[in-house]
């Protein structure tokens, strides 16, 4: 989709530091880190969040796809946090679907 970040990041139009991709997916570093690793994971289409996302393959796929890259990126044992912001009350500010994989130190609970 024109104007979308995201899509620009797949197309190769706004550069990224990617970390790993495959079966229309791709993961790259979040340029303002919350964590030693945090990462985003998107799908290459345009989805604009979870409420549009009507393929629940492409939903466990993302999921699954971040299972893979916790255990790479050696966070699988001490643990992570997979993170899915939709619309504005869920803090959701880039309107491509996207999953934070963050790690790389203790997480806190209740989230902001
Ligand atoms: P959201 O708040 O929508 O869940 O997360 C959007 C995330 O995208 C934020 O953590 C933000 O730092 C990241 N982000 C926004 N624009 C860009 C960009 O152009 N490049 C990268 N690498 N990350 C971005
Ligand atoms: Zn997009």
């Amino acid at each position: 989709m024109s104007g979308c970040v995201f899509c620009k990041i797949a197309a190769g139009e706004i550069p990224a530091q990617i970390v790993k991709q495959g079966n229309g997916m791709i993961a790259f570093a979040d340029m303002n880190p919350q964590a030693p690793t945090h990462l985003l994971i998107i799908p290459t289409i345009h989805i604009g969040s979870l409420n549009d996302a009507k393929d629940p393959q492409l939903l466990g796929g993302l999921l699954g796809f971040a299972r893979e890259l916790a255990k790479e990126q050696k966070l699988d044992t001490r643990g992570y946090r997979v993170v899915l912001n939709t619309n504005p009350d869920g803090g959701q500010t880039v309107f491509h679907l996207h999953l934070h994989l963050l790690g790389g130190r203790p997480m806190n609970w209740p989230p902001g």
